[in-house]
This record gives structure tokens, sequence and C-alpha cells, in this order.
């Protein structure tokens, strides 16, 4: 089994959840247990030799990727979820969407400086989430080994946001 055979399951549904947008749904791979075992060791492939401490998951999707990511990689997990979701003492920052602004959060103490760390999310996009992510990330001090994603949306240019941060997707469009 190959990248071939989870885009071949990947659905997209035209003007979801507005009009103009082709929406990548993956619930496809994720009911299928050969497919979803197979897009978890890609992404964990993603990492190299390079020893993981926390695997850095987005909410929502992202959530089911990195969690099964990094109990396979026997790191810790760790979520970034969106404003008002996270219980303890958080670091946030706001990022742009289409349309207006949201705001994301981690826990202040859940990476330690130095820690190597994996990104995890579901897509890339225009890459704004994920720059989000990692500013957060930066200012806890983590050591950002990669930001992995099963799929990336190369016309969008989302990686140019991510530099000089290694992208790394399984599946482009
Ligand atoms: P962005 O910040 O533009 O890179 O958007 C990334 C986030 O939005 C990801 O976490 C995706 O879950 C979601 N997303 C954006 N565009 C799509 C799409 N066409 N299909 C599915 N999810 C998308």
């Amino acid at each position: 089994m190959n990248a071939d055979c989870l885009r071949a399951a990947i659905r997209d549904v035209v003007d979801f959840p507005k009009p103009g947008i082709i929406f990548k749904d993956i619930t496809p791979v994720l009911a299928d247990a050969k497919l979803f075992r197979e897009s978890i060791a890609l992404l964990c492939a993603t990492a190299g030799n390079v020893k993981i401490d926390k695997v850095v998951g987005i909410d929502a999707r992202g959530f089911i990727f990195a969690a099964a990511v990094a109990d396979r990689l026997d790191a810790g997990f760790v979520p970034i979820r969106k404003k008002g979701k996270l219980p303890w003492k958080t670091r946030q920052t706001a990022y742009s969407l289409e349309y207006g602004e949201s705001i994301v959060e981690l826990h202040e103490d859940a990476i330690r400086p130095g820690e190597t760390v994996l990104l995890v999310d579901d897509l890339l996009a225009t890459g704004g989430t994920a720059a989000a992510a990692v500013k957060l990330l930066d200012e806890l001090g983590a050591n950002l080994v990669g930001i992995s994603v099963l799929i990336e949306l190369e016309f969008l240019a989302g990686r140019a946001k991510l530099a000089p941060h290694r992208v790394i997707s399984i599946i482009t469009y």
C-alpha cells in the first residue's frame, strides 16, 4: 500500500463548507483500518531517525492523526486548540482566516525548551493555522523537527509561511 491508495480514498466535497471550497474529506481514510494505519505509518516516517519528545496536533482533525502518531513514536501528545477550550494557563496567538480572525492556544507548560516536536495536521491550505501553531511552539522554545501533513494544497503556497521549517506532505494537490 502507498500514498496513491490514500489519495483514491479522499473524497472531494464541492462547495463545503461554503461556495467555492472543495473540501478534502478524510473520513473514508479513517473508516478503513488499513488506510488509517497506512496514513499513520507515512506520517510517522516523516520524523526520520529523530527521537520525537512531543507530537503536537491542531484542533480538530489534526488530533486524530497526531495522537495516533504520538503513540506509534512513543512520544507525548500535545493539543493546540481553538480559544477557550484548554483549562490551564495558555499562550495564544491570533491568525487570519478567509473572513476575519481566529485564535489558537497551547498550554504554557506543554513543552519544555529544547524538546523535539513534530507538528501534525490533516491538511495544509493557506498555512495560516500551521504558522500560528509554529509561533506558539517557537515561544515555548520547542525544537521543531518538522511539520507533517497528510494533504497539502500546493496551489495555496502555505509552506511559504512556514519557512525555514521543514514541511513534509504525504499527498499533494
Ligand atoms: P489553513 O490555515 O488555510 O492552512 O487551513 C488549514 C486548516 O483548515 C486545516 O486544519 C484543515 O483542517 C482546514 N482546511 C482548509 N482547507 C480545507 C479543505 N479544502 N479541505 C479540508 N480541510 C480544509
